[in-house]
């Protein structure tokens, strides 16, 4: 096969179409580059959309002094909420408290207090969460989010489906995020700034020539050749095999892979908090509500060996979660209650810590100047993507002086350009106008597509004017939709990624899914007016 070398050389190639490389190419293109960006599979495909998809600071990262990482991300929060107040909401989050509670042995909170106060022999003081609590509460500068207040387990609702042996118990802020939806809705907004998003098409080798970079692809279009003037590559659990096996480049830089897998079952309990539950091994986990009518707990915390799409919730960390959230819920989870599990890694910077939990959740940018630059991004949050954008920038901006400066805290993402707690009035308007909505579908709607709903509807009078049905409220027009403006080219894309639908349809609806999405795009029909 010969190799089609594309004519133009754009500024920015990025290698990725997770959070950090959406985020990096949205962020770049308002800055007035040009960027082309490859991603092998579907966007969110890997970890980006496995995550436990909240924005938050991480409590638990203060026991490990990680002060700047938990402001960044905590100051972060607000400014997301704000330019996304469709696909994200503020969560509260209950830490029933119990004397039994103990540290992770290695984290240097652990450490100094079992020099000062060696008889609590690993246990977490009541105090010394209440004090965490208020460090987070005030590291961050909250304007919209509550703040801590101490609940009686025996008196509040959320105490209802616990073990009465829970009496008392914290209640905290953080927000909730559909974090494949921000991807995609990331890439969208580069794609109109004018980036070039190619999905299902693999980055097989990268090298420096004449000051520039040959970047050899591999996908619908055959085999092109980009040249681009830097490089970066976002490619979270492979970043390490992007820099040895595409750019073939010898680096003492590494990536620690460590899986995180989830558990979803039926609704577990009738309100909206989650909660924060810690094990006697020192982990916590999250149990949260999920899509309407599910429960999703998590995370597990494993160094994992495999290759990176080989992550998969086994059967051990499923019984692991069920056993660690039957010591909280009254009622025991067992493993007929999962409906469906999800695994992902945590791309971390490997920097020699000894266990997985302690292993740093900052991010690593690593600038090689041996010629044109390349950028490689070790680790983040889905939570700190925009400040990390903002960073890999400001390393490119001395290639790029004509860049403009930082923007993205004020730009609502696409459909989010509403107040942060408009939901409830776009809801009502949607349904006034489209009155053959229920109140499920219009708030499925609102949530996915903010003020973006009426336009994806359009001029339908009644639900068969969308299209054909798949079943659980997703038709044609919004399959169509999904095609055209967010990059969705199986069913998977629609079902795992742009919804959470695939929890409420059923094989043979997917299936049918897979055949009208075949169809159109053998009809050339859809062809997405960016790539
Ligand atoms: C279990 C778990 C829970 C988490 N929970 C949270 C949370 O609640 N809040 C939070 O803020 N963060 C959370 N995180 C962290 C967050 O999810 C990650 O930091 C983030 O998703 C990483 O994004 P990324 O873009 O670097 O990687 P990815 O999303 O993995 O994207 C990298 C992409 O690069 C592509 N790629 C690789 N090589 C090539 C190539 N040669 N050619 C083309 N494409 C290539 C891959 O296909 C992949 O899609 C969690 C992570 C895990 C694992």
């Amino acid at each position: 096969m010969t190799d089609r070398e594309r004519p133009e050389v754009v500024d920015l190639f990025i290698i990725g179409g997770g959070i950090n490389g959406c985020g990096i190419a949205r962020d770049a293109m308002g800055r007035g580059l040009t960027v082309t960006l490859a991603e092998q599979g579907d966007l969110a495909q890997a970890t980006s959309s496995a995550s436990t998809k909240l924005f938050h600071g991480g409590l638990r990262y203060l026991e490990y002094f990680e002060f700047r990482l938990v402001r960044e991300a905590l100051e972060e929060r607000e400014t997301l909420l704000a330019a996304m107040p469709h696909i994200s909401w503020p969560m509260r989050f209950v830490l029933p408290y119990h004397a039994d509670m103990r540290f992770e042995s290695d984290t240097p909170t652990s450490r100094l207090l079992g020099l000062v106060m060696p008889w609590m022999k690993g246990r977490r003081p009541a105090w010394l969460i209440r004090l965490g609590l208020f460090l987070y509460d005030t590291l961050g500068g909250r304007k919209i989010l509550p703040a801590t207040r101490t609940l009686d387990l025996t008196q509040d609702p959320a105490g209802r489906p616990l073990n009465p042996k829970f009496r008392k118990a914290y209640e905290y802020s953080d927000c909730w995020v559909e974090d494949s939806r921000l991807v995609a809705l990331s890439a969208r907004d580069a794609a109109d700034r004018g980036a070039q998003i190619h999905t299902r098409t693999l980055v097989v080798s990268a090298d420096r020539a004449d000051g520039l970079w040959r970047v050899t692809t591999e996908g619908a279009e055959g085999r092109q050749v980009h040249l681009a003037r830097a490089l970066v590559n976002a490619g979270g659990p492979w970043v390490e095999d992007v820099i040895r096996n595409v750019a073939r480049i010898n680096s003492t830089e590494g990536v620690r892979l460590v899986r995180g897998s989830h558990i979803v079952t039926r609704k577990l309990y009738d309100h909206d908090r989650c909660y924060f539950f810690q094990g006697e091994d020192g982990r916590i986990i999250f149990a949260i509500p999920y899509e309407q009518d599910f429960t999703l707990i998590g995370t597990t915390d494993k160094d994992h060996k495999d290759a990176p799409k080989e992550a998969r919730c086994t059967d051990e960390e499923r019984d692991y979660l069920c056993a660690f959230a039957s010591k909280y819920f009254a009622k025991p989870v067992t493993a007929a209650d999962v409906v469906w599990t999800y695994s992902g890694v945590r791309p971390l910077y490997n920097d020699g810590a000894k266990s997985a939990t302690a292993a740093t959740r900052d991010y690593v940018l690593s600038l090689d100047q041996n010629g044109a630059p390349l950028l490689n991004v070790f680790g983040g949050k889905i939570t700190t993507h925009r400040r990390l954008a903002e960073s890999a920038l400001e390393k490119l901006a001395p290639f790029f002086p004509q860049a403009k400066g930082n923007w993205t805290a004020r730009v609502p993402l696409p459909g989010g350009d509403f107040p942060h707690d408009g939901v409830a009035a776009l809801r009502a308007g949607l349904r006034a106008r489209y009155a053959f909505l229920t109140d499920y579908w219009a708030a499925r709607l609102v949530r996915a597509y903010g003020t973006q709903a009426a336009e994806m509807l359009g001029d339908a009078r009644t639900a068969s004017d969308l299209g054909q049905d798949f079943g659980a409220t997703l038709t044609a027009r919004e399959v169509d939709w999904l095609v055209a403006r967010e990059f969705a080219r199986g069913a998977e894309d629609i079902v795992w990624r742009r919804s959470k639908l695939g929890l409420r349809m059923t094989a043979e609806q997917i299936a049918a899914l897979e055949v009208y999405m075949a169809g159109a795009q053998a009809a050339g029909a859809q062809a997405p007016a960016a790539e």
